[in-house]
């Protein structure tokens, strides 16, 4: 099980990214078991990944189905433009939500990218704010769409914008969630804001969702901690029923599960998924990289010698991860 801020250490004296980090271990480790709680073991894998896909197959997300079943196998070419020639490949990765292993990097870029908030938080504090945790819930329909979740989602908008009407400077991250083995969706929220008493929240929350149960404490970790304990929910499998993952996968197509709101919403960084992985060069000699036409099997690639330089394209993920 990953300890993140151990992790972070090590990243840091490697001089590579959180999210460069998780790749080297989801290949060193394997995959599943990243933030604990999974078990799907390694030798039913493809399997319970093939019925993932045909789930996807049946709402015709052909190609997300496709890159989920193929997560990982496939490796890009590339070669050095050094006096060596160097070898290399980078494998080709599903980035789907709820692939096991691209989740933990997809954990790690959504840290980089929420992290500045919290900064901007204990830089400017107001007097009387303070981070609290919210959760908001939903009632159990039985099924999860993707038209529900975006009504879920600005329900949320609705109602804290409700409730700090004239309230300067409050803000909150919000990350949808949905119960183990089940389709009850509900969002953890890291609120930064003056005081709001339970009955004023549960009221308004039913006044605009028609939903009933919500909670609302001050939070028990520093912001940082709140945050890293927040996305770890996006970082795990929501089930191990092949089924239901392809039904969250769908019914999350299109929608993002983590929202920033208010202030905090200027505070996002840059969404590293745009920012190409850190194995920009030749990592035996620094030369610069080409990138040779087709893939080929990543055992394939290994048994030729070739060293791995991590995710290479990423810019298509910021269109449905997270
Ligand atoms: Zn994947
Ligand atoms: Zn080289």
């Amino acid at each position: 099980m990953i300890d993140v801020r151990k992790a972070e250490a090590q990243a840091a004296q490697w001089d590579i990214s959180l999210r460069d980090w998780m790749e080297l271990h989801t290949h060193v480790f394997g995959n599943v078991d990243a933030f604990g709680d999974s078990d799907i073991d390694d030798a039913s894998a493809e399997e319970w990944r093939g019925r993932v896909s045909d789930v996807l197959i049946e709402h015709k997300l052909f190609s997300k189905a496709k890159r989920y079943m193929e997560c990982s196998r496939y490796a890009h070419l590339y070669q050095c433009k050094g006096d060596g020639k160097h070898d290399l490949f980078s494998p080709i990765y599903c980035d789907l939500r709820f692939c096991p292993r691209c989740a933990p990097r997809q954990f790690a870029r959504l840290l980089r990218k929420y992290e500045p908030v919290l900064k901007a938080v204990s830089a400017h504090k107001k007097v009387g704010f303070r981070i609290r945790e919210i959760t908001l819930t939903s009632r159990n329909t039985g099924n999860l769409t993707p038209a529900q979740i975006k009504k879920f989602n600005q329900d949320i908008k609705k109602a804290l914008k409700s409730l700090m009407s004239g309230v300067e400077g409050w803000g909150a991250i919000l990350c949808d969630e949905v119960g183990f083995e089940n389709t009850n969706l509900h969002a953890h929220i890291l609120f930064y804001g003056p005081y709001i008493p339970q009955s004023r929240l549960a009221e308004v929350w039913n006044e605009i969702s028609g939903h009933e149960v919500v909670y609302i404490s001050e939070a028990h970790k520093s912001g940082g901690k709140a945050l890293l304990y927040m996305l770890k929910y996006v970082s795990k499998p929501p089930a191990s029923d092949p089924n239901l993952i392809g039904l969250l996968e769908v019914a999350f197509h299109g929608t993002r599960r983590v929202h920033a709101l208010g202030t905090f919403y200027n505070f996002v960084s840059e969404d590293s998924d745009n920012v190409n992985s850190e194995w920009g060069n030749c990592p035996h000699c620094g030369a610069e990289l080409t990138k040779l036409p087709g893939s080929t099997r990543i055992q394939k690639a290994i048994i030729e010698g070739r060293t791995f330089v991590g995710t290479k394209s990423t810019a298509r993920r910021k269109t449905w991860a997270n």
